[in-house]
């Protein structure tokens, strides 16, 4: 049952694209009939050679032939291309739809999920649905219709037992072998496709941390877990392999079975008289040529199961409730006032911010000191609406869970140690804050945060590529551009969460020197466990026992 909830889940995915779907079953349909009938044209030239009358001449047979050859291989094509067409749509169309509800959920909650295996679900698990869409939807159906239709052919031009038997064969092949082979190996490929995900998420969890493993020269230890993982993951492997060979040969087998029940037959109705022995020829030709679109359907076991468990996988992040809601209303603001009165948070039962109060006025800067992992962070979170909180907190008097989305993160942003560069060139970089700045305006930013000379001197400018990881330009220079972003996207309120913690004292020098001259074309709440660098900021609060106090 669950089974079809899933299948329909799928199903409901390709809605849109019913059209293409149609096409790509019609051309599958004339395609693969095109191949059964130069078949069955050759039985039947056969027979004409044996003496069986039929009007048509060698030439003509022989012309049919070669015309539906060259027509089936163009079929094939458009078959091809349309199915693998839908399949990288909607594959694309599911991306897209997993970023979204990544967005709804928020950073809190991709920030307790396991990267590498989030990278896994967005990236293996939506290309192993591609097996649903190109390889299972449109075979069904041209089974259906090319098998159907050879059923009736044999049954209603040839015998009808010929044709029981054939429709037989058929579903032993199409329906009843891919169920049980589904069944028995069910378990077998979500472990599979589970280990797999485990052994990609530690790969690439292992390549994240390289620089760490590299510094504690515990690289033969993540080798030997590498080398483990790869030896089970091998054995899983060879189970899979070993699956779909068995599958083959069974298939095969039932097959060759399939003809011999047939011949045991037609010479049983060849005594009575009840058929021509050349078109038991023709019906064993036709039937042989026949298993293209059943055997599609025979292999997808296999690979189902792993489908589906990805399916199972991607359809749970769909189906994750955010921890808080993203409100679209009317209750916009330009902001004035931050209140927060009593707010309580707690993780898991932990008390980490206690009846704590705090107001913050337009222009001020604010600095909050206290040591690490009392608090500080979780309340810049807290403010920009991560996580669901006892008290209140409000902005020019709105209660931010009543705010509309869109225009708290106008007002507001967050700008912590870790900035995060993409594999792209400067200019990029900074346009996301800001999509419409100028030349000039990136260079103004650029100025303010004392990097306009380091990109002049660099041979392309604004146009350098930022290597992947950003190994190309050092720690410090990577936090001014990202001080830079926030110059360009000019919040009103500015959470800094310790954006100098990871570097320099010149750097950190620097950052300190840009925030303080620009500091009134903002208000700002900046957080560190150092009290000198809070130094310029208007007022100090030190977090305490889940409270603020000056
Ligand atoms: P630091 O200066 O080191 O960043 P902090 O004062 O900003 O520290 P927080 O990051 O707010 O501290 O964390 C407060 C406490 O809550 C820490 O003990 C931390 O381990 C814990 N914590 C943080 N995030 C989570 C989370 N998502 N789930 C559970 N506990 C968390």
């Amino acid at each position: 049952m669950q089974r079809f909830k899933l299948i329909k889940r799928l199903l409901g995915l390709v809605k849109s694209f019913k059209t293409v779907i149609i096409l790509a079953v019609i051309n599958g349909i004339i395609g693969n009939l095109c191949s059964i009938i130069i078949s069955t044209i050759a039985s039947f030239t056969l027979i004409k050679f044996l003496g069986y009358p039929i009007s048509l001449s060698y030439v003509t047979l022989f012309a049919l032939m070669i015309f539906l050859g060259c027509f089936r291989g163009v079929l094939r094509y458009f078959e091809q291309y349309s199915n693998h067409y839908i399949a990288f749509k909607i594959l694309g169309h599911i991306r897209h739809i997993i970023f979204e509800k990544l967005r709804i959920l928020g950073v809190a909650k991709i920030e307790t999920k396991e990267k590498g295996a989030l990278t896994n679900q967005i990236t293996s698990d939506v290309e192993t649905l591609e097996v649903f869409y190109a390889h299972t939807i449109s075979p069904c159906l041209i089974a259906l219709f090319v098998n159907g239709g050879l059923f009736l052919y044999i049954s209603l031009f040839i015998n009808l037992y010929l044709g029981l038997i054939i429709l037989a064969f058929y579903l032993i092949v199409g329906v009843i072998l891919p169920v049980i082979f589904y069944r028995v190996n069910q378990k077998q490929g979500l472990e599979y496709r589970n280990e797999l995900a485990a052994f990609n998420a530690y790969y690439l969890d292992s390549i994240a941390g390289r620089k760490d493993i590299r510094y504690t020269n515990s690289a033969s230890s993540f080798i030997n877990e590498i080398k483990a993982k790869t030896s089970d993951l091998h054995h899983f492997t060879r189970r899979n392999i070993k699956l779909v060979a068995n599958t083959r040969g069974i298939v095969n087998a039932f097959i060759i079975l399939g003809s011999i029940v047939i011949l045991m037959v037609s010479s049983i109705l060849i005594q009575n008289n009840l058929i021509n022995p050349l078109l038991v020829i023709v019906a064993l030709i036709t039937y042989l040529s026949s298993f293209g679109p059943v055997n599609a359907l025979a292999a997808l076991p296999s690979n189902l199961n792993q489908t589906f468990a990805s399916a199972k996988r991607l359809f749970a992040i769909l189906d994750e409730k955010p921890l808080v809601k993203e409100n679209k209303n009317d209750n916009t603001f330009d902001f004035e006032k931050l209140e927060c009165n009593n707010v309580s948070f707690a993780y898991d039962n932990r008390l980490i911010l206690n009846n704590l109060s705090l107001t913050v006025n337009k222009q001020e800067f604010i600095g909050i000191v206290g040591p690490s992992g009392i608090g500080k962070s979780t309340l810049l979170k807290l403010i920009m609406n991560f996580y669901p909180y006892q008290g209140e907190i409000k902005f020019n008097g709105i209660e931010l869970k009543d705010i509309d989305h869109n225009s708290l993160y106008q007002n507001i942003s967050m700008f912590s140690q870790h900035t995060y560069l993409f594999n792209d060139t400067i200019r990029n970089n900074l346009l996301i804050a800001n999509n419409n700045a100028t030349d000039d305006e990136i260079k103004e930013a650029l100025r303010k945060v004392s990097l306009l000379d380091f990109v002049n001197n660099l041979e392309k400018g604004l146009d350098t590529v930022i290597k992947e990881d950003s190994t190309n330009i050092s720690l410090g220079e990577k936090q001014r551009l990202g001080l830079a972003r926030v110059f360009l996207r000019k919040p009103k309120l500015l959470l800094l969460d310790e954006p100098t913690s990871n570097i320099d004292s010149l750097n950190e020098l620097l950052i300190l020197k840009s925030l303080k001259d620009h500091k009134n074309e903002m208000t700002i709440i900046m957080i560190s466990h150092k009290k000198s660098t809070l130094s310029i900021a208007d007022k100090i609060y030190t977090f305490k026992d889940g409270m603020l106090s000056d």
